[in-house]
């Protein structure tokens, strides 16, 4: 059951982060100006002169999640301007930050946290300024969340003080006790009264729609290729297939790829994972373009085989949990999950994980 753990969480993380910062490398680092081409200049023309763009922006986000909101609105806040793209038709957008359990890791303590992600990664690479960013975000988010998002403070719910109301949450905190570190972990969520229902999401939502003027939003709009100086390896653009048609959006100064991971994409997830029998819950639409759309311009990768055990159950077969159990846990706070199988089935009756 470990192997599906959250245990594995971190190292999905950073597959996650790697892939930010190889968005950053390849696209968000090249010079203002970069992005027009200059390195490839000839005859007058350069690569981006052979393109038929529809249209301009500083920067464009793939992917309206939570990694993608974020970085819309400190883009934005930069006075850029910015087009945050979603696969997903409106009311869909949101991926796996919509539906998740809306508990966020909170520590005062960067140091433990160090020691305890640090354990948690045991057996991989875990570069010292990876898990520095990592564990001081940890310590900001909530502040974070205050002052950029506008959360009010009095609405957090920490879960270390008070389990109460959802009793299972106290399996994660922290989930792992054996390994140093994870007695300084906190779980918190932005809204006291009501665990889950999207509310961080919302939240996000918020935030971006209020930002209007500067971040323009558009559903039902896959990114499916990237255009890439072939000099000076810069990303310039991207085509976005926008309500069925292709568009091509010039970015002047970067693209970032939030796009997910590729839960379902089961060509994906039997080749990096091994996994043959499960189904996914949460978003339908990460299908790993972002890994395709990186592949597409010489991106390296590193801890595929790693994945966030909340986004599959094993379809077919379900498991007991034991209430004893560390390694596998739900954030549902139904009974039924810490004493037998389960079956939980959409309220259109059209999807079901077990
Ligand atoms: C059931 C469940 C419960 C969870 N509970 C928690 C929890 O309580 N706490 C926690 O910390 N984590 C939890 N997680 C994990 C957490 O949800 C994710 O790690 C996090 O939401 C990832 O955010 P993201 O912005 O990277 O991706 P997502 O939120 O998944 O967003 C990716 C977006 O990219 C879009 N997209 C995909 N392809 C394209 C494309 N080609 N072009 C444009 N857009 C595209 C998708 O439509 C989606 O909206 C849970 C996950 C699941 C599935």
């Amino acid at each position: 059951m470990g192997e599906y753990s959250r245990r594995n969480f971190l190292k999905g993380s950073v597959v996650g982060l790697a892939a930010m910062a190889g968005a950053g490398a390849l696209a968000g680092c090249a010079p203002k100006g970069a992005g027009s081409g200059g390195g490839a200049a000839k005859d007058g023309m350069t690569y981006a002169d052979t393109i038929e763009w529809n249209g301009e922006y500083d920067v464009v986000v793939v992917g309206f999640g939570g990694a993608g909101a974020v970085a819309a609105r400190y883009a934005a806040e930069e006075g850029a301007r910015v087009l945050l793209i979603d696969k997903a038709p409106l009311g869909n957008e949101g991926g796996n930050t919509r539906y998740c359990g809306q508990l966020i890791v909170y520590s005062e303590d960067k140091e433990a946290m160090k020691k305890y992600y640090a354990g948690l990664a045991a057996g991989h690479d875990l570069p010292e300024d990876v898990l520095e960013t990592y564990c001081q975000g940890l310590t900001e988010t909530k502040q974070m969340l205050i002052n950029d998002f506008d959360v009010p403070e009095e609405n957090f719910q920490h879960w270390k003080d008070d389990c109460s109301l959802q009793p299972l949450i106290a399996h994660f905190l922290p989930e792992y006790p054996e390994i140093e570190g994870g007695e300084a972990l906190d779980l918190i969520s932005v809204n006291r009264e009501e665990q889950g229902f999207s509310h961080l999401w919302k939240a996000y939502r918020k935030k971006i729609d209020s930002m209007s003027d500067k971040i323009d939003v558009w559903c039902n709009a896959p990114a499916t290729h990237l255009f890439q100086d072939p000099v000076s390896k810069a990303v310039i653009g991207l085509t976005v297939e926008k309500d069925g048609e292709p568009v091509n959006v010039r970015a002047l100064n970067g693209v970032v790829l939030s796009c997910g991971g590729f839960e379902n994409n089961k060509t994906m997830v039997e080749g990096y994972l091994g996994l043959s029998k499960f189904t996914v819950s949460g978003t339908l639409f990460n299908t790993g373009d972002g890994i395709k759309l990186a592949s597409e311009v010489g991106a390296d990768f590193w801890h595929m085989e790693a994945y966030e055990g909340n986004c599959f159950h094993f379809g077919g077969v379900s498991f007991p949990i034991k209430e004893t159990e560390h390694s596998l846990r739900s954030v549902m706070n139904n009974p039924y999950l810490v004493s037998g199988s389960y079956v939980v089935v959409g309220d259109d009756g059209q999807r079901y994980m077990t």
